[in-house]
């Protein structure tokens, strides 16, 4: 994977290429941002820019032995680590033994999500790189509701890769996806090594919820901010991918996530989960309706963690176009179709009176479920307290 195939982020590769050609490399960074940002294919890019034979203009070559390798995900001193779980899968595979599995006895699954075109036709596939924790459960078998850890056996493999000198004489490195699935004693395990590494060692953790990392990790690497997609650049991706959609409208409401931004262009009228559970739930609201509101949350809590959290980023975008109505800039609503429509009618409800305690309750939420909360409470609980909020206006 080169920087050029990564959708917009110049700012990043600039910082990240020329951190390289000065010889700056901090030993353990942390790039922070959403899946749909782009995190995971800027950390391989970055790994493929580090490790590549032939470095020019600010990318690697694309057709050195090394990039070869790196765009195989099969160079010797590239290792990845990331969440896993018993899935049937592994357990099939799984002869050593042992009760606690690691990322290598997901190593191909792992490549198959990294190199594999999806969703049917080239025009629509989203490039490599870019998928969520949900697609990469429901990938190795346990379903988009399931969870993954990095557990104690992960942290005891990377001490032994690292253990030793690299392959090819250069920097090793480690891309780990989603550091926030780590549990204390994996993290315990690798304080020391993040903290005195040996010389070209690179630690890249890659996390979507860096709130919700063990904080003496956390506090060892240095953070890499990866912005949303610039409008600009979204909406050139997806006026060349879906010539039929109103593109500079898609991009401005997906926010820079290219994942939101693929779903939304992809919309057919039947599947628009968000925008009925966000209407369903308003209506239920003015309703004061508590037994449809305590059904709601529970059936919220119902949903794949990935839909939940979908589902309030959603819902503060709607919030924050509705505001912009109120406030008297529309212009800066940039809801459209029938989200929009909705706004027309609901956007008096979210005034100066309720819009910072309506967000925060939603940020609330958003957080608590990176923490594995207890969901039917969590959702039952915010849906009436919503109700409150939504009529005080
Ligand atoms: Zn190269």
């Amino acid at each position: 994977m080169r920087f050029s195939d990564i959708i917009g982020q110049n700012g990043v590769k600039e910082l990240l290429s020329h951190g390289v050609d000065i010889g700056h490399i901090s030993h353990a960074q942390l790039f922070a941002g959403r899946c749909g940002y782009g995190a995971l294919p800027l950390a391989v890019a970055y790994a493929q820019y580090i490790l590549c034979e032939n470095r020019r203009d600010g990318d690697s070559c694309g057709v050195c032995p090394s990039c070869y390798k790196v765009a195989a995900m099969e160079h010797p001193d590239l290792h990845f680590s990331f969440p896993v779980s018993n899935s049937e899968f592994v357990i099939k595979r799984n002869t050593s033994g042992s009760s606690e599995i690691t990322s290598d006895s997901l190593i191909e699954k792992w490549r198959e999500m990294m190199n594999v075109c999806r969703d049917g036709d080239m025009q629509n596939t989203i490039p490599q790189g870019y998928f969520n924790e949900s697609e990469w459960y429901e990938h190795i078998g346990i379903g988009k509701n399931g969870q993954g850890i990095i557990n104690r056996s992960e942290a005891y493999e990377i001490i032994r890769k690292f253990g030793y000198k690299s392959y090819e004489g250069g920097y090793k490195i480690l891309i780990m996806w989603l550091p926030e699935r780590m549990n204390d004693s994996a993290a315990n395990k690798l304080l020391k090594l993040f903290e005195e590494p040996a010389e070209k060692t690179l630690f890249i953790l890659v996390s979507q919820s860096p709130d919700a990392i063990i904080k003496t990790i956390l506090s060892r690497t240095q953070t890499v901010n990866i912005p949303p997609i610039g409008v600009e650049d979204m909406t050139d991706y997806l006026s060349a991918r879906f010539p039929g959609i109103d593109a500079g409208a898609v991009a401005k409401s997906s926010q820079g996530d290219i994942l939101s931004a693929h779903a939304m262009a992809e919309d057919n009228d039947e599947d628009d989960t968000n925008f009925n559970m966000f209407a369903s739930l308003m209506r239920l609201c003015f309703a004061v309706n508590h037994t449809g509101l305590i059904e709601w949350g529970e059936n919220a809590a119902s949903l794949s963690r990935e839909a939940q959290k979908d589902f309030i980023s959603y819902s503060l975008r709607m919030l924050r176009d509705s505001y912009m109505v109120t406030v008297g800039v529309p212009q800066l609503n940039y809801s459209f179709g029938r989200h929009a429509q909705f706004i027309t009618r609901f956007f008096p409800f979210v005034n100066n009176s309720n819009i910072e305690i309506l967000i925060s309750e939603f940020e609330r939420v958003a957080l608590e479920l990176s923490f594995n909360a207890n969901t039917k409470i969590l959702f039952v609980h915010f849906a009436l307290s919503i109700s409150k909020l939504i009529r005080k206006a």
